[in-house]
């Protein structure tokens, strides 16, 4: 997919070129000197007045728009040479009439060749497989109730728990029983059962009780054809095409442009009627072709970093690198979020190798989001593949997250700290009996904030805190990258039984969800889902990343730990704090506890909690540990691997018992 069609200059271009009217120059590759446009109707915008179309390409020596009447293939309806009145606007072209149900593409005439056809880079909607860009009337494309369709509430960052998933890994297999297998859809049928009866699809989810779904990519991307809907393709999706188009493979039907923009939008509606707000993962950092990706093809060179040598700069591993910090591509991340927010009621964002990313390029899609709603939330993985080729302090790199407030980055400090390297399959991790993963752990527990009790220089990578408070930090154990957490445990803990390894997984999980910042976890783990040992699963097929739903039965109890400690959370705001500031008053770590053990304390009705005291203690030893408590009476809410949210046991004096391998957690 790197090469691309090439024609030559019919004789009508060439009239085009001499009666454009050159006025200011721009130099070829000068790109911070390209005139920047901000109008908001690019590249096209209809009404029954007519349609026009606004292609900005600085460098283009001419241009043109074709009509179609198909998504694919049928001949040209109308070719459109575009005009503009000098360099420093865009180029553009009017139709009298509006031209609903039509399709068009842009072609620019650069560097003495006419580039391949593209659906530009603003589109927001396509046909098959996202060559040609569609025009509809996005006011058709609401679901019934759509005006109604409110974000479910929600007061701070920390009391949101993510479920991130896949559509086709949730819905796929035969035991979800769903009527739309792999689609935006699946998530709109309620009533769905295994053959066990055990609840699968939304009703799942309402059950396991997390606050928000993190849908993997689900713009539009390259690596799926959307014409071949009924054969087994399966990608995650990180290889953007057009950014502001849902992806076709999840809709019903994707040759109708309208159909994968109102399906999306129920799936939004059914979720936040089930007071479940959507995440959107997405992918700003790289495209999925370099000369021939819409960016390239509309303003070449223009979208990209580059190496000195004019090669493309590769930060993402995956052949280029978006240079957000340029004024028209910070502009069109910034617009294409708002979009996504606004169009769709999406409630967060998940930024995909977001190190790459400018720090001012953040801000100002925070600031934009802060605008339409200051409970969207914004993540993202806080590293890249390589060195990105602007400075390090100006990336939205994980170490920088202080200077971003209100957008988290990932903490593969705790996720590491406790299940052990993400590449090294055999590596363990404090809940598996690694020594020395003490101050990881909790600098996780403190949400990556400055603690006096915790001494960086032991945390496996930050030497420092990162955030200002626990809301800037995402706490997880696993994600769709590497090893699922089950497989993650099998392969570095090869002589536990099936029932070892899900104590390691509660362990590992009640450190995530009792940590102060937001939770995470990763679809299918509540029912010990795996991968087959598969790391890098981004295109492996359905045996490996469906979810089988009969574990959900076999796996029962499993489950239900995962709903009590989400309950545990939601009912209790001592591990929700959001201000650094309240966790260095209420947090107290409890000193001279035995190696391999975290205990600490939450006092003094932290954040307000019913509970006045709380004692945490996390063994990730082989053998039961005692540490010292404060004097009194105590209700057991955790113990040896189970979860009473009652308390019904209770214990007293100075002194408790964490059995190996758990979590002891106590109240009062
Ligand atoms: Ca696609």
């Amino acid at each position: 997919m790197k090469s691309f069609k090439k024609f030559a200059l019919p004789v009508a271009a060439m009239v085009t070129l001499m009666t454009s009217c050159q006025t200011v120059p721009v130099t070829e590759g000068d790109y911070d000197n390209y005139p920047a446009y901000k109008g908001n109707d690019l590249e096209m915008t209809v009404s029954e007045n007519g349609t026009n179309f606004t292609l900005w390409s600085p460098t283009a020596d001419s241009a043109v728009v074709r009509i179609y009447n198909e998504g694919i293939g049928g001949e040209v309806v109308e070719t459109r040479y575009m005009e503009r009145k000098n360099n420093n606007e865009p180029w553009r072209a009017a139709f009298d009439e509006a031209l609903y149900g039509k399709f068009y593409t842009f072609s620019i005439y650069h560097n003495g060749e006419w580039l391949a056809e593209t659906p530009g880079a603003y589109t927001r909607a396509t046909g098959v497989n996202g060559r040609r860009a569609a025009i509809i009337d996005f006011a058709t494309t609401n679901p019934e109730g759509w005006e109604n369709d409110v974000r479910p509430a929600l007061d701070k960052f920390t009391d949101i728990i993510i479920y991130e998933m896949h559509h086709r890994d949730f819905s796929i297999h035969a035991s979800a029983g769903n009527q739309y297998p792999g689609k935006f859809l699946a998530l709109t049928q309620e009533g769905t059962r295994s053959p066990e009866g055990e609840m699968t699809g939304i009703d799942h989810l309402k059950e396991l009780g997390v606050t928000h779904v993190h849908i993997l990519p689900s713009y539009d991307y390259g690596s799926v054809d959307e014409s071949r809907p009924d054969s087994a393709q399966y990608n995650w999706g990180y290889d953007p095409v057009n950014y502001n188009v849902p992806e076709g493979s999840y809709s019903t039907n994707a040759f109708d442009p309208a159909t994968r923009v109102r399906e999306m939008k129920q799936m939004v509606q059914a979720l936040h009627a089930q007071g479940i707000r959507v995440i959107l993962d997405v992918v700003y950092n790289h495209t999925y072709i370099n000369d021939g990706s819409n960016f390239s093809l509309t303003t070449p060179g223009y979208y990209y970093r580059h190496k000195e040598d004019g090669s493309y700069a590769d930060a993402s591993a995956c052949g280029n690198e978006v240079a957000s910090e340029r004024e028209m591509v910070r502009d069109y991340i910034v617009n294409s979020v708002k979009y996504w927010a606004e169009e769709y009621h999406l409630d967060g964002f998940r930024f995909d190798l977001m190190g790459m990313i400018d720090i001012e390029t953040m801000k100002a899609v925070r600031a934009e989001l802060d605008k339409i709603d200051p409970t969207i939330f914004v993540y993202g993985e806080g590293w890249a593949a390589g060195a990105p080729v602007i400075p390090n302090e100006e990336c939205a790199m994980k170490a920088n997250a202080y200077k971003i407030p209100g957008v988290a980055v990932f903490s593969d400090d705790l996720r590491d700290g406790v299940k052990g390297h993400f590449s090294q399959a055999t590596g363990r991790g404090f809940a598996t009996g690694a020594e020395g993963c003490e101050e990881s752990v909790k600098f996780g527990v403190v949400g990556a904030i400055e603690h006096p009790q915790i001494n960086y220089d032991l945390v496996n990578y930050s030497k420092a805190p990162y955030t200002n408070h626990p809301t800037q930090v995402i706490n997880y154990v696993s994600c769709h990258d590497d090893m699922c957490l089950t497989d993650k445990l099998r392969a570095s803990m090869p002589d536990a039984d099936e029932k070892a390894l899900q104590r390691y997984a509660r362990l590992a999980q009640t450190i995530v969800f009792t940590s102060q910042g937001v939770p995470f976890m990763f679809t299918g783990e509540e029912i010990f889902r795996d991968k087959k040992g598969v790391h890098n699963s981004y295109c492996s097929p359905d045996e490996i990343n469906a979810i089988d739903w009969s574990l959900k039965r076999s796996n029962r109890e499993q489950f239900d730990y995962y709903r009590n400690l989400i309950q545990l959370r939601k009912s209790h705001p001592a591990f929700r704090l959001a201000t650094a500031e309240e966790v260095r008053e209420h947090l107290q770590f409890i000193e001279n506890t035995p190696a391999q053990v975290v205990a600490y304390t939450l006092n003094g009705n932290a954040g307000g909690d019913e509970w006045s005291e709380i004692v945490v203690a996390f063994n990730g030893g082989s053998e039961a540990a005692e540490i010292e408590i404060p004097e009194g009476n105590w209700m057991v809410i955790a113990n040896d691997g189970q979860i009473d949210l009652a308390g019904s046991v209770k214990i007293e004096g100075s002194k408790a018992t964490i059995a190996h391998s758990s979590a002891l957690i106590l109240a009062r």
